[in-house]
């Protein structure tokens, strides 16, 4: 074989393994990147999906909750999920969606992080949720007593002074906190209805895939607080 040769046989070799490796990437990232469900394709449209989630609140406070046949909803679920809901919530202990909700296993997207803020990761797992899996609400759910907005009320001027990683998070609640100062009433709790209502106006603005999906009206984003003793869910406006 001729050098040229040689090099022309390598560069086809090479040819197919970037093709081997190009299609399956470009066809991944077009499965990404598909438009989400309309409201017509998807059996539910975003106030419905809201309102259901809002009654799964209702049974929940009134302990009505629905009996969840658990065994046969993994069966059912083994192979996909659709879920209509995504729930930002904190990582607080005491606020589990699925339950406050009334909802079963594949029904809520649920991510979760400290006085639940929108990080890259987050809105990264909520375009894959609308674009992918036809995610049509978004909920932004506060709590009361979150120690996270606390954190950042009592190191308002000094949060470069927290340990560890703690500076990078509570710092995103400052411009909550800021906001909360100028309203009348408890600190505390105005700062967690806004940083709720922020976080979820702030959202849209994060990502196109999202921004895109509210513009068509195939995406609903709210905010709201959850009371840790009525175990209400409140949408914050
Ligand atoms: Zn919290």
């Amino acid at each position: 074989m001729t050098p040229s040769r040689t090099i022309s046989a390598r560069s086809a070799r090479a040819g197919h393994l970037l093709l081997v490796i190009l299609i399956p990437g470009l066809l991944l990232a077009a499965t990404w990147y598909a438009p989400g469900m309309s409201n017509a394709e998807r059996a539910i449209t975003p106030d419905e999906a809201l309102k259901q989630l809002l009654e799964g609140n209702q049974r929940y406070i009134d302990g009505q909750m629905r009996s969840h046949d658990h065994t046969a909803d993994r069966k059912k679920l083994a192979t996909g999920q659709s879920p209509s809901v995504i729930i930002l919530r904190c990582a607080d202990s005491r606020v589990a969606p699925e339950i406050i909700f009334d909802q079963n296993l594949g029904e809520l997207f649920v991510c979760g992080v400290a006085g639940n803020t929108p990080t890259t990761e987050i809105v990264a797992s909520m375009e894959y949720a609308v674009s992918v899996l036809g995610s049509c609400v978004i909920v932004v759910m506060g709590h009361s007593s979150c120690g996270a907005l606390d954190a950042a009320i009592d190191n308002f001027d000094d949060v470069d002074e927290l340990p560890g990683n703690l500076p990078t998070l509570v710092s995103r609640f400052l411009p909550a906190v800021m906001e909360a100062k100028e309203k009348d009433g408890d600190l505390l709790t105005n700062a967690i209805r806004v940083n709720a209502l922020m976080s979820a106006e702030q959202l849209p603005r994060m990502s196109t895939i999202l921004q895109q999906a509210v513009k068509k009206g195939e995406l609903k984003v709210v905010g709201g607080v959850y009371d840790l003793s009525t175990g209400r869910f409140t949408l914050v406006d």
